[in-house]
């Protein structure tokens, strides 16, 4: 999800009306899907990056034919399977999705690929959030709150998986696994071995302070834990398509997790002097950090998405000790 625009057009007019208040202060024009043109840039072997409105989409072109991480918005789908005939590798259809998570600007085209002939897979709570919809939003009291219905089954993924799985395509391994309690509870990355590219859907992007859907399960010690992961694990030269943004190198996701660890300790050191979110926001306690404060997440609400990923709510508020909230993901359930 980056801005919220984009949801009141996968919406439709009528029901943005359902935007919560606080959120419709940010809406802007629903957006014209005839005007968006889709960009696709070759990253390395047999993997592109297309780029359009919305999350940025890998996708693996070969004798196989093609595997696609991500879809956008419905109304682009003839675009991108163009974009992908386009770029004159193969003319075998899409044959397998995997969504990184359920928010509409990255899986609203499922239905459409489906149509077409493809398989999608997602994580299995990723399913359960598309099939119920959600009210997607930074926690309790957090000034991000959207809703998004309930998706048709045409639009679920019909293999769903708990850590993970191999898919095996076009020459190499494609490794897809479950990233706990990140950017929402579904989330997937997926590592093209050969290519050396990773697909790191909303859990790095490149828009400044990221967001992060506490009330789907989202916390930020399982998105640090998910950029720790996949840089313990994947080579240094690996090539990184970030959710939002442009490509970017191992080291630059590298920054960006450092940056996620300094703002927590600096939250969590505000909770464990007594601070409240009212004063933290009064003390500006992010201010070192305020070039990533961005129009979509500002300053005060990835303020609030730390807190509430630190915080648990239950009856009254109770702060996590130090080593409870470094190591143990934060859950909204
Ligand atoms: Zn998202």
């Amino acid at each position: 999800m980056r801005r919220i625009f984009l949801f009141v057009a996968a919406m439709g007019l009528a029901s943005a009306a359902t935007l919560i208040a606080t959120c419709t202060a940010r809406a802007q024009q629903p957006q014209d899907f005839s005007k968006v043109e889709i960009k696709i840039t070759k990253v390395s072997g047999s993997v592109y990056m297309l780029q359009g409105s919305g999350g940025n989409i890998a996708a693996s072109l070969g004798d196989d034919g093609i595997f696609l991480v991500d879809t956008e918005y419905a109304p682009l789908a003839p675009k991108i399977q163009a974009a992908l005939a386009g770029a004159g590798i193969t003319n075998k259809p899409v044959r397998f999705v995997v969504d990184t998570h359920f928010h509409a600007d990255h899986s609203n085209g499922n239905a459409a690929f489906a149509a077409a002939g493809a398989t999608i897979l997602a994580n299995e709570n990723l399913r359960k959030r598309l099939e119920e919809g959600s009210t997607i939003g930074n926690g309790p009291g957090g000034s991000i709150s959207v809703k998004q219905p309930p998706q048709p089954k045409e639009a679920l993924p019909i293999v769903t998986y708990g850590d993970g799985v191999n898919i095996f395509l076009n020459g190499e391994k494609i490794e897809v696994q479950h990233m706990p309690a990140a950017h929402t509870d579904g989330d997937s990355v997926v590592f093209f071995s050969t290519s050396k590219v990773l697909h790191m859907g909303d859990i790095f992007v490149r828009y400044g302070f990221p967001f992060i859907d506490v009330n789907d399960g989202g916390s930020v010690q399982g998105m640090i834990a998910a950029c720790d992961k996949a840089l313990a694990e994947f080579p240094p030269d690996t090539q990184v398509i970030p959710g939002h943004g442009a490509l970017a190198t191992m080291d630059e996701l590298r920054a960006y997790d450092q940056m996620l660890k300094d703002t927590t300790a600096a939250v969590q050191k505000a909770l464990m002097d007594g601070k409240t979110l009212a004063q933290m926001k009064e003390e500006k306690v992010l201010a070192p950090w305020q070039k990533y404060s961005g129009t979509f997440v500002n300053s005060d609400a990835f303020l609030e998405e730390l807190f509430n990923s630190l915080v648990a709510r239950k009856g009254k508020e109770k702060v996590l000790g130090e080593t409870e909230a470094a190591g143990k993901p934060f859950t909204c359930s």
